[in-house]
C-alpha cells in the first residue's frame, strides 16, 4: 500500500483542455467538470489540482505551505540559539561563576523560537480534506507547548527542594520528549510524501529509527555498565557501548539537521509552485457555468 496521497483515477478532458467528466472539489464537493486544470475551486478557491491529481503541496494554499516551510527556519534558528545558549551557560558554569538569573531568563525567553517554529511548521491545512496525519501534526504542538512549560520549571527555581515534583517533571519531560519525537518525524514525512518525495520520507524514517536504536544502545550500555559496575568489574562491555553511543549521537544531529535543511528547502520550493498554480488559477477569468 502507497502512503502517497494520489487520486489513481484517469481524467478524460475535453478538446478545449477543459475536464470532461463529473469531479467532486475534495473540499466543497463541487462538480469540478467544464474547468481548467490550473484553476482553483470557484465555491471554495481549493485548487483543481488537487481535486485530479491527488493531495500534494503544490495544490495547497501557497501561505500555508510558505508557513510551514517558514516554521524550519526559526526551529533551525532555535537550535542555534539553544546551542550556542548552551556553551556560554557550560562555560560559566565550569568557571564556577553561576549563570546570572538575567542570562537564564534571557535563554529561557529565547527557547520560545523553537517553539514559535513548531507551531508554523504543524500549521493547520486550511483546506484540509483526510485527516491523515492531523494526530501527529497535533501531537507536535501539544508536546512542544508541555515541554516549554516543563523546560521552565526545570530551569527556575520553583521546584528547589521538592524532590518529587522534580523527579515527575523529569519523567513527565522524557515521556513528553518521546512522543514528540515519534510525532514530529511521523508528521515531516506524511508531508515529504505530499511533495511527493519519497526519498526525503523514507529519510525521515532512517533517522527515526536510526535515534531509536541509538536510545536503545545508550540505554543499554548504562544498563550494563551500571551493573559490572556495581559488581566491581570496572571497564566492561557496557561502557564500549556507552561510549560508541556518545560518539555517534553527534554524528545523527547533523545527519538530522541535515534532514531538516533538505525539507525546509523542499518545502519551501513547494510553497513557490503553489504560489505559481494558486496564482495563475486566481488570475483566470472563471469560465461561464
Ligand atoms: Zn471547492
Amino acid at each position: 500500500m502507497s502512503d502517497i496521497p494520489t487520486h489513481a483515477r484517469a481524467i478524460p478532458f475535453d478538446e478545449d483542455g477543459m475536464i470532461a467528466t463529473d469531479v467532486p472539489c475534495i473540499k466543497c464537493g463541487y462538480n469540478l467538470r467544464g474547468l481548467d486544470e490550473g484553476r482553483v475551486c470557484p465555491e471554495c478557491g481549493t485548487a483543481v489540482g488537487r481535486s485530479l491529481r491527488g493531495d500534494f503541496l503544490k495544490y495547497c494554499d501557497p501561505d500555508w505551505v510558505g508557513t510551514v516551510a517558514s516554521g524550519l527556519n526559526w526551529i533551525m534558528a532555535g537550535i542555534a540559539i539553544g546551542f550556542v545558549g548552551g556553551l556560554i551557560t557550560g562555560a560559566l558554569t565550569r568557571q564556577s561563576v553561576a549563570p546570572p538569573a538575567l542570562f537564564q531568563g534571557f535563554i529561557l525567553l529565547l527557547s520560545i523560537v523553537p517553539l514559535i517554529g513548531y507551531w508554523r511548521l504543524t500549521a493547520p491545512d486550511p483546506a484540509a480534506t483526510a485527516d491523515q496525519g492531523i494526530t501527529a501534526r497535533r501531537l507536535v504542538r501539544v508536546t512542544q507547548v508541555l515541554g516549554f512549560g516543563l523546560g521552565f520549571l526545570t530551569n527556575t527555581e520553583i521546584l528547589a527542594g521538592q524532590e518529587l515534583a522534580e523527579e515527575l517533571v523529569g519523567v513527565l519531560s522524557g515521556v513528553n520528549l518521546v512522543v514528540f519525537f515519534f510525532a514530529v518525524l511521523i508528521y515531516l514525512r506524511r508531508m515529504a510524501l505530499r511533495i511527493p518525495n519519497t526519498k526525503l520520507a523514507s529519510s525521515c524514517q532512517t533517522i527515526m529509527w536510526g535515534w531509536v536504536i541509538l536510545a536503545l544502545a545508550g540505554i543499554g550500555g548504562a544498563i550494563v555498565a551500571e551493573t559490572l559496575g556495581s559488581s566491581g568489574s570496572g571497564m566492561g562491555a557496557g561502557e564500549a557501548i556507552l561510549c560508541s553511543t556518545i560518539i555517534a549521537t553527534p554524528i545523527f544531529l547533523i545527519l538530522s539537521l541535515i534532514l531538516a535543511l533538505r525539507l525546509r528547502r523542499a518545502f519551501a520550493d513547494e510553497a513557490k509552485l503553489a504560489r505559481a498554480t494558486w496564482a495563475a488559477g486566481i488570475a483566470r477569468p472563471i469560465a461561464a457555468i
